[in-house]
């Protein structure tokens, strides 16, 4: 089996975005050496609106040495064989900074929230910030928010990017709040398939693949043991990341009471969960699995349980491997 690790490389969008050097910085350090030991090339899925407005931010001396420590990161990675793919939060146009504060403005979260006019200008200068870090223009794209429908609306501008491979989709997801909208629920039980103008609908001649998230079924349990851990042990438990997540309050008092379609992650303690995963899709003979996590949410244990994962999986005969070159 193919397993991807990729990881979406943001700070926060709730009412603190948290710092570079602890939401992104730090724990990509930490995941790189990760990568070293094990010579496994990760996925990173970078939100290239923020350095988008770091650099349009530049004469701000926090944005100037910001954009430095990024830029200087993203490169590191994509020297050392890792996969510098696009992630698009579009709401960074509504963002401002004031000295070193960003004011987050949300009410423009997704794409479809935009002109299809003003979708392809965004894609397309976003990615133009990342390719001109690494010299290399993206293949794979990831959604912010999951929020890629209608697919029709953003797909001229990945196709004038050739962003052709996809990875947004996780079986039965669903969300609605203000900022999210995804429907998920009638998407292939399929590891990847073909498709063009909807991601949720499989079509032989497309022209996009769809390199699906896995998807996880979670229990309550799993939310109370979770609770359990995080109040003995914080340390361990909690994620570095130093700002508040865009929260939907409804959604995290359901995943108390019923059990919820989530996805295979690495965040915190959701990391436990990877080895059951795997022996899942082994089972019922994927050939994938795509883990979707972010460093900004990874505690102490996630490195540690990352890292025998890794381990376990190797053993067992499968490989880690990053999308571009399916290109
Ligand atoms: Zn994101």
């Amino acid at each position: 089996m193919k397993i991807h690790l990729s990881f979406d490389y943001e700070l926060f969008f709730g009412a603190h975005s948290g710092t570079l050097e602890k939401c992104i910085l730090e724990p990509t350090n930490k995941l790189r050496e990760l990568a070293k030991k094990h010579k496994t090339p990760f996925i990173f899925f970078i939100d290239a609106g923020y350095i988008y407005q770091l650099k349009k931010n530049i004469e701000n001396k926090f944005c100037l040495k910001w954009y430095q420590q990024i830029s200087a990161q993203i490169k590191q990675l994509h020297d050392e064989g890792h996969e510098i793919a696009l992630h698009v939060h579009p709401h960074w146009e509504d963002c401002t900074i004031e000295n070193d504060n960003w004011k987050m403005i949300t009410s423009r979260y997704k794409l479809a929230d935009y002109t299809k006019q003003e979708t392809k200008e965004i894609i397309t200068k976003y990615h133009s910030v990342l390719t001109e870090i690494t010299g290399v223009k993206c293949k794979s794209y990831r959604a912010g928010g999951w929020c890629i429908q209608p697919f029709e609306h953003i797909k001229e501008g990945l196709i004038n990017n050739e962003l052709l491979i996809d990875s947004s989709v996780y079986f039965n997801g669903f969300h609605e709040s203000p900022a999210h909208s995804y429907d998920f629920r009638n998407c292939p039980d399929k590891t990847e398939w073909k498709f063009d103008n909807d991601c949720c609908v499989e079509n032989a001649n497309g022209k996009f693949k769809e390199i699906a998230i896995t998807g996880d079924l979670i229990l309550p349990t799993f939310y109370m043991n979770l609770y359990l851990k995080m109040k003995s042990n914080p340390e361990y438990y909690r994620p570095v990341g130093d700002g508040s997540w865009l929260k939907d309050k409804f959604k995290i008092y359901k995943q108390f009471y019923s059990s919820t379609n989530h996805f295979a992650c690495a965040d915190g303690y959701f990391a436990s969960r990877l080895k059951q995963i795997l022996i899942k899709q082994a089972k019922s003979n994927k050939n994938r699995m795509m883990v979707l996590s972010h460093p900004k949410s990874l505690a102490q244990c996630s490195f540690d349980l990352l890292d025998e994962f890794i381990n376990f999986a190797k053993e067992k005969g499968h490989h880690f491997t990053v999308l571009k070159n399916e290109a």
